[in-house]
């Protein structure tokens, strides 16, 4: 969870997944470094691995339709009007964080945590 919320390398909770801090930096949305400048985990293990990110970035949309249907019908009431245009809004305003947060669960999914003495052991029987 703390390598997900905080866009870090999944491999050692260090290092920046992401070459900028800001996820409306449309320009740079996607940008990430080859390798983990802490850990050298490579961020790009094959190509096209984050075409499954495509499967988180839909579930985390549909829960945020979710939400916004849950929270107009506590808050104010039902309108399908206006569900269409309040959750189009909030789905094209959340979009690069979703974009940034379902990479981060997907790699999750292949690369655990390692302590910095475990990264250290596998080093050397690389070696
Ligand atoms: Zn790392």
């Amino acid at each position: 969870m703390y390598s997900i919320l905080k866009l870090k390398c999944p491999r050692c909770h260090e290092g920046n997944l992401f070459l900028t801090k800001n996820p409306y930096s449309y320009k740079n949305i996607d940008r990430m470094p080859d390798v983990c400048p802490v850990c050298e985990q490579k961020y790009w293990p094959e190509p096209g691995f984050f075409y499954g990110a495509m499967y988180v970035s839909y579930a985390l949309t549909i829960a945020l339709s979710v939400a916004v249907f849950v929270a107009m019908i506590v808050l104010w009431h039902f309108d399908v009007l206006w569900y269409l245009g309040l959750n189009a809004a909030a789905i094209i305003l959340l979009f690069p964080p979703i974009f940034r947060v379902s990479r981060a669960v997907w790699f999750n999914l292949f690369v655990s945590y390692k302590t910095p003495e475990e990264r250290t052991v596998s080093a050397q029987e690389k070696a």
